[in-house]
């Protein structure tokens, strides 16, 4: 501090991913370098900053304060005012402000690279410390119990710090100055493993020597991490994944698989600059990656698909065991089929029992089930197919702020829920779905989590038009003083305009399985004209009959069945679809058909691509939805093909697509013998082509400029980008998900941008 001339003072404002990230400390670091006194504090989701001194180091501080930020903190908005100087001196980071307004809860951020490497040092005091952690690292929101984020409030509060952990934590020079979850191998969590009875076999280095002799062997080993437990295998052992598979009732859907480095991540796949970029993100998500055939990867891992799910160690824990057993592990969730994760050290023991051979535990009790996020590339920029670890619960923007505070509930399967206050919109991490008593209560459990977390008490519920599903029941149960009811392709859209910050009309393309119409049939390939508050549908796949419903779903064939009943003329060109399927099956589909029994009437996109699969001979049944449509993407590669045509004809000013002269087109080919992999591009590009078609056709009659795409069925990169790049060549703007993804994770969200629209409207 300067005392000769009187101190110059600014008074700024801070906001972004700023808090739980080391923001604090890294603005006494920068104000005590350029010798300013002041202080720094957390209000409400903003950091505010008062520096006094000498005027040209202010200016330094202010510019640093953007080009030095902590790699994993983002700065949305800096604003700096002139302010009167207070004769402060020195400079302090003040107790965090129990404001009230937004309170801003950190993401859980991966080991960093400082952090990695210190505990690989024999010479320092936290050398393969299995919980080591700076204020750049570590969980936040899966060990929060209450804001503000103080050790107190964490599950971190069960260890008491150590005389050095103390100092640390509190000189501001120190990397792990106010780093809430510091802990050390004196003070800190420890980790055992143990057998499926619970005995503890060994401890500390010994437990993970002896997960990784376990693993070597081919046992499964279930292992608690961040935001849940993993079931573990070597995915190299492909009798060993098969037991896990068949232990956990999981038939073909892909698992993912950690890999100790890049360098790893190359030999089993290839990786282009970008994805190890997301790779290597504070997130560390599962990375959806080309397969190399050479890779050693088993091929039960992900049958079938030329894509494998890959990720880094994220917790330090990982890093020493994936270090020790020197082989990519299949690190799937650790769940029964589709219910929700396990957490706690008895409940997986419990629940696990039946699947895991072992149990690689610790007593860091994790407070917030988050399943591990999933990216894929789409045309070199990445989409996120689940915005879980990492990323919940930090808050999305709405454009259009609601007056009153919101619950969205969401949809059936791949749930989420979204709480809004204002434009801030809190996506829960993926829920997944709501069919088990146990999805029910993880639901119910997040949901009152939220609430306590972030003081939002909803009075407007918003939910999905389909009046059967349970997150409909959920939403009818909070019983709120208001209701609003969004359809669900309508929440797609929006949900994909609202990420962009779009309010005004656009077309909204929503390819999907299924979602209820405003006209009781089952939608899933709509062309709509639509803003936040409204839509009015303007194309759609023509309707055909799903014999036997839900069932349909698992079993293409019968689809395939429905489009067969609407033309007796197509059913030659559709027989590899009925191959291996009994004369009884086919009679009592036959009478579904005939009596309109069980049979909705469905436009659906999704289903489209099964149809296809079973009429191209690829797949008659299911395991998971997706299955086809994920087989015959990766069938087709980046293979160049024609696109069969699809006629369109006009009812009443719906356009309407007849689907049924390409899967004629396709099954005749087939038949003569084509190429399968030349057929399955053929059909991706007849769909694409005649999407785009239909969205210019409806954007130039409704003189809009912008096209939204949303829903599950762009999950395949190959029709987004397809029709993504016709639709931009006939000069219109294309708005794709890219932070919540196009499956049913973005419907609360959706949900939520419609619901608030409609009420800031009304005012
Ligand atoms: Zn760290
Ligand atoms: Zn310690
Ligand atoms: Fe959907």
């Amino acid at each position: 501090m300067t005392a000769t001339r009187p101190a110059s003072a600014r008074a700024i404002e801070v906001s972004g991913v700023v808090q739980g990230v080391g923001f604090r400390p890294f603005v006494h670091r920068l104000a005590t370098r350029h010798h300013l006194a002041g202080w720094v504090r957390n209000v409400a989701g903003t950091v505010e900053i008062h520096v006094e001194g000498d005027e040209a180091e202010l200016d330094a501080f202010e510019a640093e304060l953007r080009t030095e930020a902590p790699p994993v903190s983002r700065i949305d908005l800096l604003r700096a005012a002139a302010s009167p100087a207070s004769g402060a001196r020195g400079f302090q980071i003040v107790a965090s402000a129990d404001a009230d307004g937004n309170r801003p809860v950190p993401a859980d951020i991966a080991i960093c690279a400082d952090c990695a490497s210190e505990m690989r040092d024999p010479a320092g005091r936290r050398y393969r410390h299995l919980f080591i952690t700076c204020t750049n690292c570590g969980p936040r929101y899966t060990v929060i119990d209450a804001l503000p984020y103080d050790r107190e409030r964490t599950s971190m509060a069960a260890f008491s710090l150590c005389a050095r952990c103390r100092a640390e934590y509190e000189t501001p020079a120190d990397r792990r100055h106010h780093a809430e979850t510091i802990a050390c191998n004196d003070c800190g969590p420890r980790a055992w493993l143990a057998r499926a009875d619970g005995t503890e076999v060994a401890e500390g280095e010994a437990a993970i020597a002896g997960a990784t002799q376990r693993l070597a062997e081919g046992r499964i080993v279930a292992i608690r991490g961040v935001g849940g437990f993993h079931l573990a295998c070597d995915a190299t052992n492909e009798a060993a994944v098969r037991r896990l598979r068949e232990r956990k009732h999981r038939d073909a859907k892909p698992l993912a698989v950690m890999v100790a480095s890049l360098a790893a991540a190359r030999r089993v796949a290839d990786v282009s600059p970008v994805e190890e970029r997301e790779l290597a993100s504070p997130a560390h998500p599962v990375v959806l990656l080309a397969r190399r055939a050479d890779g050693g990867i088993a091929p039960s891992v992900a049958p079938g698909l030329d894509a494998i799910g890959v990720m880094l160690p994220y917790a330090p824990l990982h890093l020493l065991l994936l270090d020790a057993v020197a082989r990519p592990l299949v690190m799937t969730s650790g769940n029964l089929s589709d219910e929700p994760i396990a957490i706690g050290n008895l409940e997986a023991r419990r629940r696990l029992a039946a699947i895991a051979d072992d149990f690689l535990l610790h007593d860091r009790e994790i407070l917030s089930r988050v399943d591990d996020s999933v990216v894929r590339l789409v045309d070199g920029a990445p989409v996120l197919l689940r915005r879980s670890r990492g990323f919940a619960p930090l808050p999305l923007r709405l454009p259009v702020a609601s007056p009153a505070p919101i619950v969205a509930v969401g949809p059936h399967l791949k749930n989420t829920f979204t709480l809004v206050r204002g434009a801030s919109a809190f996506v829960s991490p993926h829920i997944g779905d709501l069919d088990s008593l146990e999805g029910l209560a993880h639901f119910r459990a997040t949901l009152d989590r939220y609430r306590d977390l972030f003081r939002i008490e909803p009075r407007v519920v918003a939910r999905d038009l389909h009046p059967g599903y349970l997150s409909t029941r959920i939403a009818e149960e909070l019983a709120l003083p208001r209701m609003a009811v969004v359809q669900h392709h309508h929440a797609h859209i929006a949900a994909v305009m609202a990420e962009h910050g779009v309010t005004e009309r656009v077309v909204g393309v929503a390819l999907d399985g299924t979602g209820y119409g405003d006209d009781g049939h089952v939608w899933g390939a709509e062309v709509m004209v639509a803003d936040l508050e409204r839509y009015e549908r303007r194309a759609h796949l023509a309707y055909a009959p799903l014999p036997g419903g839900d069932a349909a779903v698992r079993e293409p064939w019968r689809v395939v069945a429905g489009y067969a009943s609407l033309d007796p003329a197509a059913a030659p060109a559709l027989a590899l679809a009925f191959e291996g399927i009994t004369t009884h099956q086919r009679s009592v589909v036959a009478r579904q058909l005939e009596r309109h029994l069980n049979a909705p009437m469905a436009s659906s996109m999704g289903r489209l691509f099964d149809a296809a699969a079973a009429v191209l001979g690829v797949r008659r049944t299911i395991g998971y939805e997706g299955q086809a449509a994920m087989e015959l993407e990766s069938l087709a590669g980046a293979r160049a093909a024609p696109a069969f045509e699809m006629p369109v004809h006009e009812e009443g000013g719906m356009m309407v697509v007849d689907p049924l002269p390409l899967l004629v087109a396709l099954g005749d080919c087939r038949r003569r013998g084509d190429d399968v992999r030349l057929l399955a591009a053929a059909f991706h590009e007849s769909v694409s082509a005649t999407v785009a078609r239909l969205a210019i056709r409806v954007a130039h009659d409704a003189g809009l400029e912008t096209v939204a795409l949303g829903g599950g069925s762009f999950q395949n990169a190959r029709l987004l980008s397809g029709v993504r790049r016709q639709v931009e060549r006939s000069g219109l703007r294309v708005l794709v998900p890219t932070q919540l993804g196009p499956n049913d994770g973005a419907i609360s969200y959706g949900q939520a941008a419609v619901a608030a629209a409609q009420l800031a409207r009304e005012g």
